[in-house]
């Protein structure tokens, strides 16, 4: 007898399962038939490369009960497991799998159960039944001998050679005590329905066909219901939400394909993974070629999932290859802009639209942004898509377009900020003045954005500038009032003389229409490198030339008003004062070239207000 010792990350997995995860057991069931439908497919493709692989005839999946002994066993004619293959397959996990589950477990406590399959470990989902789980096996390689593995979902299992006919596999479950209800042929029928009703291989019972199996994407879209497109969504993407949206396509002309897409409602857990695989499936004439094809949408859609079929694909063309044909750049173009126009008319949806596109966009919405640099085609539609807190929407989301519904006179540009700090970008000095205005300001705390707004320089005609960057218009000289035009002209002079002072530090100093209450800001000049695209290069470690950046100081604040009369009186040692204006700019921004320099002008600004006193 040959005894094996389950690798750690399969004893958890095995301990969760039987210790943690307990509602929801019957998907056990979808778990062995996937794998069953999995194991056929590779047969029926491993077919196409080969002539040598053991053949059978009308390959199926076949279940059956045996109340008596206690048992349910799930028959294939797939390509079966080798004495290797079993002890890597059934033996050992991907140490990722294991902490997923974990994780997904700690989050959502029982239901974690359904998710099983998206782990990689949906075969142990056997032991959530059964205390004794036997799995005969023959390969269909021609040399391969059939082998029999045996376990209770302990410590270990037993792996012997066997007999069986055929190329396939039988898993045979010892139902635990608590399992007897599983031992119902109808009640097993049921639950065929429930969650394998779209397996593209006949799942029978008794000689009964028990799924539907005609290929959902090849039916007029016209007849088939919601229920069945959000089934066959939960049956191909192992999600247990409804999809937020759906997608049927039948192209009939130049290009032949069908297609059933789906937008997931929230973020796939392993979207963040560098090995994740998308969910979208590549069919040739109802044949699985692909499960992962990736060649079929761009990178930036990479949370789609369903299938696509057409008869004008290679059967035998390999991932690499399918990325440089044309017939797979056509359907790329196509399903990219059905989906992006999809996504669209969810926005536009009366009927709850935005508010699911809204919650969308907080999950996903960093990956759309990913397509706007990437994918000039796509702009347009990626463009509609963004969405943004601004100053007047008090934390809601708004699109582009009501961006420019909400421009008041005289206002040409659609503006936005870029900052990192999510907690008070909105209260920066620098948006003082657009609020005066009633400019609504965009506000964009993720690092891509920086990103976005470089590669959409207008929406609409309107260009989109920073807040940050350049010089914002001048009022009209008749809107300001006498005590405004003459603050203004007192404080040019000592714009000019700290332009000296400071030339070290600053490009230039100005003064500024963009302050209302803080005496100083530092601002970029028209064209630079914002602060949050300086920081993303800092980081990959690429060297950053940094332009000098403007330092605006507002003539009405009293202590530039200050100041400025004492420098026209010609006031001596009036520099670490002025200096003062920078430090107050750089400290809004929460940094500070200079500490000890600006703690040294801090103390003697206090030693004078305290002298007055
Ligand atoms: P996944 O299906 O995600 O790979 P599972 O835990 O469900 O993870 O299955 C683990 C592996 O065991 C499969 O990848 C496959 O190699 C093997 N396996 C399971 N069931 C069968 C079967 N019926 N026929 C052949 N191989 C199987
Ligand atoms: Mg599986």
């Amino acid at each position: 007898m040959d005894s094996h010792q389950f690798q750690a990350d399969v004893r958890q997995i095995l301990h969760l399962v039987t210790h943690s995860i307990y509602s929801d057991r019957e998907v056990f069931l979808r778990e062995l038939i996937s794998n069953a439908s999995d194991a056929l497919d590779a047969a029926r493709f491993e077919g196409l490369q080969r002539d040598d692989l053991l053949s059978v005839e009308d390959p199926g999946i076949r279940i059956s009960v045996d109340a008596e002994a206690g048992t349910i066993t799930i028959s294939d004619d797939g390509i079966g497991l080798t004495a290797e293959q079993a002890t890597e397959n059934l033996g050992t996990i991907a140490q990722s799998g294991t902490k997923a589950l974990a994780a997904a477990i700690k989050e959502r406590g029982e239901d974690a159960s359904s998710m099983i399959g998206q782990f990689g470990v949906g075969f142990y989902a056997s032991f959530m039944v059964a205390d004794k789980v036997v799995v005969t096996s023959r390969s269909g390689l021609p040399e391969a001998e059939a082998i029999e593995w045996t376990s209770d979902g302990g410590e270990g299992y037993t792996l012997v050679s066997a007999e069986r006919e055929t190329r396939g596999t039988d898993i045979v479950l010892h139902l635990r005590e608590d399992s007897a209800e599983f031992l119902d042929a109808d009640k097993i029928q049921e639950i065929i329905k429930k969650h394998s009703e779209f397996v593209s291989w006949p799942v029978s019972m008794d000689g009964e066909q028990v799924n539907e199996q005609a290929a959902l994407w090849t039916r007029d879209p016209r007849e088939v219901t919601e229920e069945e497109y959000s089934a066959f969504y939960k049956h191909i993407s192992g999600d247990w939400n409804e999809p937020l949206v759906t997608l049927h396509v039948r192209a009939e002309a130049p290009l032949q394909y069908q297609a059933i897409l789906f937008v997931p409602a929230r973020r796939p857990w392993e979207l963040d993974r560098l090995d994740f695989k998308v969910g979208l499936k590549l069919y040739q004439k109802r044949i699985k070629i692909l499960d992962h094809a990736d060649a079929l949408l761009p990178r930036f859609l990479r949370f789609v999932t369903g299938v696509v079929d057409s008869p004008d694909v290679d059967l035998n063309v390999s991932r690499e290859i399918l990325q440089q044909t044309a017939v797979v750049a056509t359907i790329k173009k196509q399903l990219t802009s059905r989906v992006l126009k999809k996504l669209r008319d969810l926005t536009r949806d009366e009927d709850g639209g935005a508010e699911k596109y809204n919650a969308f966009w907080g999950e996903m919405g960093h990956l759309l942004k990913e397509g706007i640099h990437e994918e000039e085609g796509s702009k347009k539609l990626l463009t509609g898509l963004l969405r943004y807190p601004t100053t007047a929407s008090g934390g809601d989301l708004r699109s582009l377009v009501e961006l420019k519904e909400s421009m008041v006179e005289g206002q040409d540009t659609i503006w936005y900020l870029t900052d990192v700090d999510k907690d008070r970008i909105a209260s920066k000095p620098v948006l003082e003045g657009f609020k005066q205005r009633d400019w609504e300001v965009m506000l964009m705390t993720d690092p891509v954005d920086e990103w976005v707004v470089m590669s959409i320089k207008d929406f609409e005609e309107v260009p989109l500038k920073s807040a940050a960057h350049g010089e914002l218009p001048e009022t009209d000289e008749e809107d300001l009032s006498e005590d405004e035009q003459k603050a203004r002209t007192e404080a040019t002079p000592l714009a000019t003389w700290m332009g000296e002072m400071l030339s070290g530090d600053v490009e230039e100093v100005r003064l500024s229409s963009r302050l209302t209450d803080s005496p100083s800001v530092l601002v970029n000049k028209e064209g630079a490198m914002g602060a949050n695209m300086e920081n993303i290069l800092k980081a990959a470690n690429q060297q950053v030339m940094q332009d000098k950046r403007v330092l605006e100081i507002n003539p009405e604040h009293p202590m530039v008003r200050t100041l400025a009369r004492l420098n026209s009186d010609g006031s001596p040692g009036l520099e670490p004062f002025a200096r003062l204006l920078l430090d107050h700019a750089q400290i809004a921004e929460g940094r500070v070239a200079d500490p000890a320099g600006f703690a040294g002008r801090l103390q003697a600004l206090m030693e004078k207000a305290a002298s007055s006193m």
